[in-house]
């Protein structure tokens, strides 16, 4: 995939994005991500933030695409901007997921996925009680790699053989075995990038 990243948002912003639309036209993509907004970081560039992921949501929606989406200390703006998008064509993921349940529930109804990652095995983590109230098809798997290693993997570079822990906690959150949770993710994400499987 490709996109700007809401923490690479500058004063060149048009600039910047001038450069991915060029690339969007030459090469394959399967998503454009990850856009957003990120206001942890910096502030500063709030007003760009907003008006380069606007920009990005309506390339996905010329060309099909999905889009994933990095939030950071920027709910409900970020959903707010989604919904304002929304016309029905827009798909994609909001990326390690770690919202409220109403956030879920917002997501959902727009009918977008969460991403869900290493930080649901974390012990304060109020996720698993969130995902209790989410049905899996609005799930995805993903590491983050290499932030964000799953328990108990912490403290190490994340990578992608200790998804199965993630699914692991998930599976018993959900009170289903990992199989079912592999089937269920690995087909919302074939779903979801327009990949067929192999
Ligand atoms: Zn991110």
């Amino acid at each position: 995939m490709i996109g700007l990243h809401p923490t690479s948002v500058g004063e060149d912003v048009n600039e910047q994005l001038k450069v991915l639309e060029k690339a969007l036209t030459n090469t394959k993509f399967y998503a454009i991500g990850e856009i957003g907004i990120d206001l942890y970081w910096d502030k500063t560039f709030i007003d760009a933030q907003i008006s380069a992921f606007r920009t990005q949501l309506d390339w996905a929606k010329h060309l099909n695409l999905p889009v994933v989406i990095h939030t950071r200390e920027a709910f409900p703006l970020i959903l707010d901007l989604v919904k304002e998008a929304q016309d029905g064509s827009l798909t994609g993921v909001f990326h390690c997921f770690t919202g409220s349940e109403s956030d879920a529930e917002r997501i959902m109804d727009m009918n977008f996925m969460m991403g869900i990652g290493g930080v649901v095995t974390y012990k304060k983590s109020y996720l698993p009680e969130v995902l209790q109230h989410v049905p899996l098809d609005f799930m995805v798997l993903e590491t983050d790699s290499p932030y964000l290693p799953p328990v108990p993997h912490r403290g190490k570079r994340n990578e992608s053989s200790y998804m199965t822990e993630t699914a692991l906690k998930l599976a018993e959150i959900k009170g289903v075995s990992m199989e079912e949770i592999a089937m269920m993710t690995t087909r919302n994400a074939q779903k979801l990038f327009k990949i067929s499987s192999l």
